[in-house]
């Protein structure tokens, strides 16, 4: 053993990812995520940020950020349990329930965080995690942190989900929990979970329901409340309610929602928030900003539709298939991975900005231009990205 270098294989395994071109090569925004910006140099129309309403660069959010910056300093001092719990993340966490309509909510430093905090928290061995097989990488390492039981159902299939609770009644010895957990929107296919029928289902088998909002929030639902809102679901029927700050609301952050039972015990039990350091003032201070455009300007939801419907319309109607998306993510389907590199390259060429979706994210003939809209573009920038995928869709013989 002596003389081998113990670190070699760092350089080894990112060559290889190297070579088979599934590194990641980091593009440089330089100014703000804007439907109009900059990436490399180039001036680009934006078309696969998560700002789903550009609130990162709303005057009001930005405002009080510089303002808690001024009244707060620029960080937080400590954990939340400690010392590091501010007037402002309580504020924040009200202003959230009420927006939720639930009893309580708590915020987390991530989305990331609160899957992988909480999850492994609801359930232990001797239960049962029950997940659609395309939950987002946060659930999935939510699940692998607990020794519960897995049982995974086929995505957003509803006899499959069936089948799997009815297969769990009948383990010996019985389990003392079950959780279903699912995305509410699915990103890489921009379509949704049938919650109402995953809530019925958990409903008649006793089980939890946690649904992960991420890319739901601020998007679907009255006023972007969400898929629980978008379902009309009582608070009842769906136990935790998580999403993120770092999409539609435009910052950063993590949150679940639900009763006061549970954000008690979320708060003493997951120990990426009892361990970590709490969000810095003008964090959320921007968040609980966000929240209130949200209540006051309902303009910005209703343009992110308009813009959704006249997109996914235009890119239909070019002759390319978007799956089955029913939301502002919109995949442009290209078949295999090479050709959905070469258009993504081509588009930038062509100053349109949106990145493909490989192997191993979908499957090797699945590959696509992952579009994401957004309520800030202008018609003429929609019109200038269509020319744009009609041009190389037509290079490249998909069209
Ligand atoms: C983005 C995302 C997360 C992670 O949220 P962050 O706040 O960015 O850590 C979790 N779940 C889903 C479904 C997401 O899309």
């Amino acid at each position: 053993m002596a003389g081998r270098d113990p670190v070699s294989f760092l350089r080894e395994e990112y060559q290889r990812l190297v070579s088979s071109d599934l590194d990641w090569k980091l593009r440089v925004l330089e100014g703000p995520s804007a439907p109009r910006c900059v990436v490399d140099g180039k001036n680009v129309i934006m078309l696969c940020s998560n700002n789903y309403l550009s609130l990162s660069n709303h005057p009001k959010v930005k405002q009080a950020a510089i303002d808690a910056v001024r009244t707060h300093g620029a960080g937080s001092g400590s954990v939340r349990p400690i010392a590091g719990n501010m007037d402002l993340h309580s504020e924040l966490e009200r202003r959230l329930a009420r927006f939720k309509d639930a009893e309580a909510s708590l915020v987390y430093q991530t989305g990331f965080a609160a899957n992988a905090g909480l999850i492994p928290q609801l359930v232990d061995q001797g239960d049962l995690i029950v997940s659609d097989e395309l939950n987002h990488g946060s659930i999935i390492d939510g699940v692998r942190l607990s020794r519960a039981d897995r049982g995974v159902y086929r995505h957003c299939d509803m006899g499959d989900l069936k089948s799997v609770l009815e297969k769990a009644e009948e383990h010996e010895p019985r389990y003392r929990r079950i959780l279903v957990i699912t995305d509410g929107v699915f990103s890489m296919d921009g379509d949704m979970a049938p919650m109402d029928k995953v809530a019925a289902l958990a409903h008649d088998h006793g089980a939890m329901v946690y649904v992960d909002d991420a890319h739901g929030e601020g998007v679907l639902g009255e006023g972007g409340r969400g898929i629980v809102a978008h379902h009309h679901l009582s608070r009842d029927a769906v136990h935790v309610e998580m999403g993120t700050f770092s999409k539609a609301f435009g910052v950063v952050g993590g949150h679940v929602s639900g009763s006061r039972d549970l954000v008690n015990f979320a708060y003493n039990k997951s120990r990426t928030w009892l361990l970590s350091g709490s969000h810095p003032p003008a964090v959320v201070a921007a968040c609980t900003a966000a929240i209130d455009v949200l209540e006051t300007e309902p303009q910005h939801v209703r343009n992110l539709w308009t813009n959704t419907d006249y997109f996914r319309k235009g890119v239909r109607s070019l002759g390319f298939d978007t799956g089955s998306s029913v939301t502002p993510i919109i995949p442009v389907m290209v078949g295999d991975s090479g050709a959905a590199k070469r258009f993504s390259s081509r588009l930038y060429e062509l100053g349109v900005f949106a990145l493909p979706i490989v192997f191993p994210m979908v499957s090797k003939d699945k590959a696509r231009i992952r579009t994401i809209m957004n309520a800030a573009l202008a018609r003429e920038d929609l019109d200038a990205s269509l020319s744009a995928f009609e041009k190389v869709g037509k290079e490249l013989g998909l069209i």
